[in-house]
C-alpha cells in the first residue's frame, strides 16, 4: 500500500525529539500563547524574511483575520482564483465580502493574472492570490497590479511553505502570508494551526487583537474578535519539525523531478517548474486525459491517488447567489476533470516511487 503521503513514517523517523518536546510542554502546565509560540513566531519570522509572525488555530482562521484585520467585509470584493482549496474562497464569504472569481492559467493552476483587470470595480479592496500545489503564483504581476490599483495582496500560502519567487520566500511577498500547519501540510502540526504573517505593524497589532477575542487590554475588547491561537504543544512539535522542512522538500523535488523525466514519454502533463521559482510540491498533481484508467490502475495496485479539486468554486453551494453557471471559467473546470494528485512525501522510497510510474506506464 502506498499512501498519499505518510504521517506516521514521518513521525517515526524523528520520535525522540518530537515525544521530548511534547512532554516538555506537559511539564510546563502552559498550554495557550506560552514561550513555545513565542519562539516558533520568531522562528517562522526570521525564515520567511518577514517582521511579524502571529500563531492562530488554522490556515482558515488565518485567512479570516487577515481580511478583518485590514477591516474588509460587507460590500467589499476580493478577488480569487476559482479553483483553490474550499478555505480561500469561504474566508472571503465568512467575513461578509463577495469573493470575485478569476480563471487559472492552466500550466501553473494559479490564477491567470491576465484576467485581473476586467473583474476590478470601485468594490475591490484585496486580491488573494494561492500559491496551489506548492506552485508560486505570478507575484511580480500581482505586485504590480496590486500597487496599481492599491489594493491588498493578501498571499494564501497554505501549501506553499518554504517555496520562492525570485529568490523571495512565498507568504512574505505580498501585504500579507497566510500559513496553515494542518498535519498533510509541507510544515504540519498534529492538529489544525496556521499563522498570519506581514510586515505592517498596523496589521500586525490588529491580527494579535483579533486572534484573542479583540482585546488590546485584557477583559476590554475592542473590537469583535475570535479565540483563535497556535497552542503550545503544536508549536513544540512544529518547531521541531522546521528544523527538518528544508531537506524534507529538497527531497520532495528529487522525487517530483524524476516523475517529471519520467513522464515526458507518457500523455501525462507533469506540473511545471521554472528555473525562477522553487515549487515544494505539497501535492504533485498530473494532467491525463485517461483520469478514470489511471485511478482504476492506481487502486489496483494498492496505490492512493485523490483529485484536488473536483468542483471549481463559483460552482460551489456556499457560491450559487452568485450566479455562476458552468462554463464561467473553463480552465478551472478542466483542471477538476484531468487532474490526479499521485503520491509524494519525503519518506518514499525508490521503489515506492518507481512502482508509482510503472503502473501509470501501464494504465496507458
Ligand atoms: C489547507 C488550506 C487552507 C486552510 O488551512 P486549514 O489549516 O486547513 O484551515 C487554505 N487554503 C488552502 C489553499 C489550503 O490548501
Amino acid at each position: 500500500m502506498i499512501p498519499l503521503v505518510d504521517l506516521s513514517a514521518q513521525y517515526f523517523s524523528i520520535k525522540s525529539e518530537i515525544d521530548a518536546a511534547i512532554s516538555g510542554v506537559l511539564e510546563t502546565g502552559q498550554f495557550i500563547l506560552g514561550p513555545n509560540l513565542l519562539a516558533f513566531e520568531s522562528e517562522i519570522a526570521r525564515y520567511l524574511g518577514v517582521k511579524h509572525a502571529v500563531g492562530v488555530a488554522s490556515g482558515t482562521d488565518a485567512l479570516v483575520i487577515a481580511l478583518r484585520s485590514a477591516g474588509i467585509g460587507p460590500g467589499d470584493e476580493v478577488i480569487v482564483p476559482a479553483f483553490t482549496f474550499f478555505a480561500t474562497i469561504g474566508a472571503v464569504l465568512l467575513v461578509g465580502a463577495t469573493p470575485i472569481f478569476v480563471d487559472i492559467s492552466p500550466d501553473t493552476y494559479c490564477i491567470d493574472t491576465r484576467q485581473i483587470a476586467n473583474k476590478m470595480s470601485t468594490k475591490t479592496k484585496a486580491i488573494i492570490p494561492v500559491h496551489l500545489y506548492g506552485h508560486p503564483a505570478d507575484m511580480t504581476r500581482l505586485l504590480e497590479i496590486a500597487k496599481k490599483h492599491e489594493l491588498l495582496l493578501i498571499e494564501d500560502n497554505a501549501q506553499a511553505f518554504g517555496s520562492e519567487f525570485l529568490g523571495k520566500k512565498t507568504g512574505a511577498i505580498g501585504d500579507i502570508g497566510c500559513l496553515s500547519f494542518f498535519p498533510t501540510k509541507i510544515l504540519g502540526a498534529y492538529g489544525d494551526a496556521g499563522m498570519v504573517v506581514t510586515n505592517n505593524d498596523e496589521l500586525a497589532e490588529n491580527i494579535r487583537s483579533l486572534r484573542t477575542h479583540g482585546w488590546n487590554r485584557k477583559f476590554y475588547p475592542e473590537t469583535l474578535g475570535y479565540n483563535s491561537r497556535l497552542d503550545e504543544l503544536h508549536a513544540a512539535v512544529l518547531r521541531v519539525k522546521l528544523a527538518y522542512v528544508d531537506q524534507w522538500t529538497l527531497r520532495r523535488r528529487e522525487i517530483a523531478h524524476y516523475y517529471c523525466e519520467r513522464f515526458l514519454s507518457l500523455q501525462v502533463v507533469a506540473p511545471s517548474d521554472a528555473a525562477n521559482l522553487l515549487h515544494v510540491y505539497h501535492l504533485f498533481v498530473i494532467r491525463v486525459s485517461e483520469r478514470s484508467r489511471v485511478q482504476k490502475a492506481l487502486k489496483e495496485n494498492q496505490i492512493d491517488s485523490a483529485i484536488y479539486y473536483p468542483q471549481p468554486l463559483h460552482l460551489a453551494e456556499p457560491c450559487k447567489f452568485l450566479g455562476h453557471e458552468v462554463g464561467d471559467f473553463p480552465e478551472a473546470e478542466r483542471a477538476g476533470r484531468e487532474t490526479l494528485a499521485i503520491p509524494i512525501f519525503p519518506e518514499m522510497t525508490s521503489e515506492q516511487i518507481d512502482s508509482v510510474v510503472e503502473t501509470i506506464e501501464n494504465a496507458l
